[in-house]
């Protein structure tokens, strides 16, 4: 049995329909991000687990309990929310006691469950600052200390990273994910970053107009994108535009080439149809291991390190394809004619 069950979910402000038919079990300990563009609706959801928000229509069920009609402070769900979110007037340890002294809980035990929360987040020895005096960084451990203090059944991250600068998002997303995984507590979190989504998330639910078009493992999302919005959300996409010439065995012309897709596709000969491919399954140059082969002229190079990401252009678009360097083999010189190849299996036949 799932340890968290959104059922039919649905929310309206007005004549503004931001969450429709949404339905997901979580199971415990899992950790499932919303990944979408802004104003697809993953507040709106993470709100009504909250109870911030009442769904129009729709249940939330925790631990076999229907939580919908109960509030917030009755539901032990913990929250983090974007930084600036401390009482600037408190003290971390203060910060930390909160939700602990509006339970009730003894100040004994408060003071142990804060010092053992410091600990847990790295910084036992800052429980008398103020959150002024404390980095971007710090400032939101000790908002997931905050929400993690009551021992709470769920843990809602709201883009609880997207303030801070880029080094300290990654470590920070790391250490988050690794106290998730210490505690084993049932998380959902939301980003609009897909790195973000893929590096940390058990499960993520690709949503898009207040519908969740794909729910599936980093790896599942990615590589069998449902919709060709996921696909294009997902990752970046290489699209090919093609005609489709034998739509028993799944047979496209990209300009003088054919792709076998080696399965059947549901529409008519003729039918124009958009093929896409990962930069990390173009090859550069010719392959004998793999089927398709287009010429193509280097338009640009960019070294990035242990990768370096080329962009062509080949049968009529743009492409981008990742290489690993080599110290013995420079990239060839912008303006050269070359080859790219590709194996039909990893081309992805998007929805139109
Ligand atoms: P973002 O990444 O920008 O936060 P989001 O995917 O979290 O976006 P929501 O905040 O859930 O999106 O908002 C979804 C839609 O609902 C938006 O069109 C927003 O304007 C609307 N909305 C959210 N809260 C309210 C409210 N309290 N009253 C009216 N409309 C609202």
């Amino acid at each position: 049995m799932s340890y968290l069950t959104l059922n039919h979910l649905e929310k309206s402000f007005g004549a503004n329909h931001v969450v429709k038919d949404f339905n997901l079990d979580i199971d415990k300990g899992e950790f499932v991000s919303f990944l979408g563009p802004s104003g697809c609706g993953k507040t709106t959801v993470l709100r009504m687990v909250a109870g911030f928000e009442m769904p129009s229509s729709g249940s939330i069920v925790i631990e076999g309990q229907d939580v919908t009609g109960l509030r917030a402070n009755a539901r032990n769900i913990g929250m983090m929310f974007q930084a600036y979110a401390l009482f600037p007037n408190l003290t971390v340890a203060e910060n930390v006691a909160f939700g602990l002294r509006v339970k009730g809980v003894a100040r004994a035990e408060r003071d142990a469950r804060v010092a053992e929360m410091l600990a847990l987040i790295g910084l036992p020895d800052l429980g008398a600052r103020y959150p002024f005096q404390l980095s971007g960084g710090q400032q939101q451990r000790v908002a997931l200390a905050r929400a993690l203090a009551p021992r709470p059944r769920v843990l809602l991250l709201d883009e609880p990273l997207s303030a801070l600068d880029a080094k300290v998002r990654v470590s920070l997303r790391n250490e988050i994910r690794a106290i998730q995984q210490d505690l084993g507590i049932t998380t959902i979190f939301v980003t609009h970053d897909q790195e973000e989504a893929l590096s940390i998330s058990d499960r993520i639910v690709v949503m898009n107009g207040g519908v969740a078009d794909q729910v599936g493992t980093p790896f599942e999302v990615y590589n069998k994108p449902s919709s060709a919005f996921v696909a294009n959300f997902v990752g970046t996409l290489n699209l090919f535009r093609g005609v489709l010439e034998v739509p028993a065995s799944g047979v496209v012309r990209l300009g003088e080439v054919l792709v076998k897709l080696g399965r059947a596709v549901d529409r008519p000969r003729g039918a124009a149809v958009t093929l896409a491919l990962r930069p990390e399954a173009v090859h550069l140059g010719r392959d004998p291991a793999r089927e398709v082969t287009l010429p193509a002229r280097i338009d640009q190079v960019h070294f990035l390190g242990s990768v370096i990401r080329i962009r062509v252009g080949a049968a009529g678009t743009q492409v981008n394809l990742d290489t690993f360097n080599r110290p013995d083999t420079p990239p060839p010189p912008v303006g050269s004619q070359t080859e790219i190849s590709a194996a039909a299996a990893d081309f992805i036949l998007l929805e139109e």
